[in-house]
């Protein structure tokens, strides 16, 4: 994983953030690009490689990290002490806010889609270990998770809190992204991405110089509608990016044994740890584009892997 590495840039955005203190700082590490060999790349002609952003943070981890930068910091600035959010019973989400909250000394809480399962999932119990409060509720009142009554009902429960929508985004996330896009430099023609929500993609689009093409795939079954929500994110005019739906490998959280065999590969081939999730699916479409010849030849292909893999663990 030597190769490629950049190990010039010491950045801290958390102690660089406007002399806003916070007690317990999140260490921001600078991650390595990790260049990915295989026969296919040299017939094309492409270099391709990896910014590994999964190694960011030991917990918070990956996208989520830059998702929360701000607003932690925004939730900090207005005197909040307790941070709420939504999310599914396995959402990186849930985890990186539980595992933020944790370290900053924000009280946190969980509104978990569907019903307590026992034994809790590693995912949940991860968040409760670091002091997250888990509230169920059914699927018909997590569809209320934008509804201001909702919201009150909620305050009523649990009083004051910095509401974090589900997934993470919003324009404080996209903002938080965005700097993550301005450390990549520009030694790349194309960004690819998973998306899920669209606020990491939003965040690169707008992070990123007109001449890269940006390209972003849905992990989602039917994910055309999030090219809307992104163009609703990025507020501009960007031409230079696109959105792939045909690598959902039968919707969000749905997985085939061709493409669990392709992580393993991926792992044993190329040391490149991947989840089934999001960054499979990612990878595994900028494969089956590459082969399709879809990416000019001479070109540099940076994929950003955006965490995930504590799915991986037993
Ligand atoms: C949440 C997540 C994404 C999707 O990010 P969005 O901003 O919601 O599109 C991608 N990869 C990983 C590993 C994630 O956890």
């Amino acid at each position: 994983m030597t190769e490629g590495v950049r190990k010039n840039l010491t950045l801290n955005p958390w102690k660089e953030t406007q002399g806003i203190i916070f007690k317990a700082l999140l260490e921001y590490t600078q991650t390595p690009i990790q260049e990915i060999h295989d026969l296919l790349f040299d017939k094309a002609g492409l270099r391709v490689l990896v910014k590994r952003e999964d190694l960011n943070h030991p917990t918070v981890s990956g996208n989520k990290w830059w998702k929360l930068k701000y607003n932690l910091e925004e939730a900090k600035k207005l005197g909040y002490k307790t941070l709420l959010t939504f999310g599914g019973a396995y959402s990186n989400h849930i985890f990186s806010t539980a595992a933020a909250a944790h370290e900053l000394g924000y009280e946190s809480i969980g509104i978990i889609r569907g019903e307590e399962a026992h034994p809790l999932n590693p995912t949940l119990t991860f968040a409760k270990s670091r002091g997250m409060k888990l509230k169920y509720i059914t699927r018909e009142a997590y569809r209320q998770k934008t509804n201001p009554d909702f919201i009150e009902s909620l305050h009523m429960e649990f009083e004051d809190f910095y509401l974090i929508p589900e997934g993470g985004t919003n324009a404080l996330a996209v903002k938080g992204v965005e700097e993550f896009a301005q450390t990549l430099g520009d030694e790349f023609d194309y960004l690819c991405c998973a998306v899920g929500t669209g606020g990491t993609l939003a965040g690169l689009i707008n992070g990123i110089g007109s001449s890269t093409e940006i390209l972003g795939f849905s992990v989602l079954k039917g994910g055309e509608f999030l090219k809307d929500e992104v163009e609703k994110l990025i507020g501009k005019e960007a031409k230079n990016w696109s959105l792939v739906t045909d690598y959902h490998f039968g919707g969000y959280g749905k997985t085939t044994a061709a493409l669990l065999e392709f992580i393993k590969d991926r792992l044993t081939k190329n040391n490149l740890p991947l989840d089934s999730v999001y960054t499979g699916k990612l990878v595994a479409g900028v494969y089956d584009l590459i082969e399709k010849g879809y990416f000019r030849r001479g070109a540099t292909i940076l994929m950003v892997h955006s965490g995930g893999l504590q799915i991986n663990r037993p």
